[in-house]
């Protein structure tokens, strides 16, 4: 009788082991399930807005004669070309977390003055500034140069200036600062916007999440991500500090030499 509930014993332990075990795969599916649907719905909200937008104009466009009205077709051509390009971003976003994912990057590295890169990004950025915003750079700085991937350096830069534009408001200033010593060289963007919520500060560069105070501006959650992940990959870091409803400053720190 003894050896029988031993035996009857030692089944029950492994019968809740094994419903242990179910139960945390059965959690884990419904996990990665949540965050297919979550990701799903990101994406098709994401698109729906500016889709709808290339919808109209494109609709009205049609309507208007070659030689008439031709400011308003040059409004909608405008909406179309910026729509297009929003969505062209989110794109390129979604295959760069492919390739991370996969491991696949291929870092192309060249020798580039920051300036080159930074009047590049500064001209898109200017285009999309809300009235009254100005953005602030150092314009001396062709001594300055790195040898890196060039297009990595301007998708982190672009990232972090098109945020500062994003999450601050009308008539506001984004101060850029770059400063180099020997071995790295610092990026600095600060913006007085909305700032991120202290509690919300430790999940900001996890993908796809998202500040409560942000959600009534468009976006996915993804850039800071990627950035992080591809200057981690270049031996490189990003950091930040931030106070709701002062501002955000982030930092990105980038050795100048890439090593082969
Ligand atoms: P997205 O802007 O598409 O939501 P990001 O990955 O670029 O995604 O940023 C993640 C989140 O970090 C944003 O949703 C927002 O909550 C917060 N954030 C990023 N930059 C700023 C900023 N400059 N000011 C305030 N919040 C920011």
């Amino acid at each position: 009788i003894t050896e029988q509930k031993s035996y009857t014993e030692r089944l029950e332990k492994t019968v809740a082991i094994r419903t242990d075990e179910l139960k945390t795969a059965l959690a884990a599916e419904k996990e990665l399930n949540d965050l297919k649907t979550k990701f799903l719905s990101m994406v098709s909200h994401e698109f729906k807005t500016p889709l709808s937008g290339i919808l109209t104009s494109s609709m009205l466009l049609g309507k208007y004669k070659l030689t008439e009205q031709q400011d308003k077709r040059e409004k909608h051509i405008a909406t179309i070309t910026d729509k297009v390009q929003y969505l062209n971003v989110i794109l390129n976003d979604f295959l760069s977390v492919e390739k991370l994912e996969k491991g696949k990057v291929n870092y192309k590295f060249s020798n580039f003055k920051i300036s080159k890169v930074l009047n590049e990004v500064i001209y898109n950025a200017n285009m999309v500034l809300k009235d009254g915003q100005h953005i602030n750079y150092p314009e001396n700085i062709d001594d300055l140069s790195l040898y890196q991937d060039e297009k990595i350096v301007e998708l982190a830069l672009s990232n972090l200036i098109y945020n500062a534009i994003k999450y601050s408001s009308e008539n506001t200033i984004i101060d850029i600062k770059i400063s180099q010593n020997k071995d790295t060289t610092l990026f600095i963007i600060k913006d007085n916007g909305i700032g991120i919520p202290k509690k919300d500060q430790k999940n900001i560069f996890q993908r796809y999440f998202r500040a409560e105070n942000a959600l009534l501006m468009q976006g996915t959650g993804i850039g800071l991500n990627i950035v992080k992940d591809h200057l981690e990959n270049l031996n490189g870091s990003i950091s930040f500090t931030s106070v709701e409803q002062k501002g955000s400053t982030f930092t990105i720190e980038l050795p100048n030499k890439a090593e082969q």
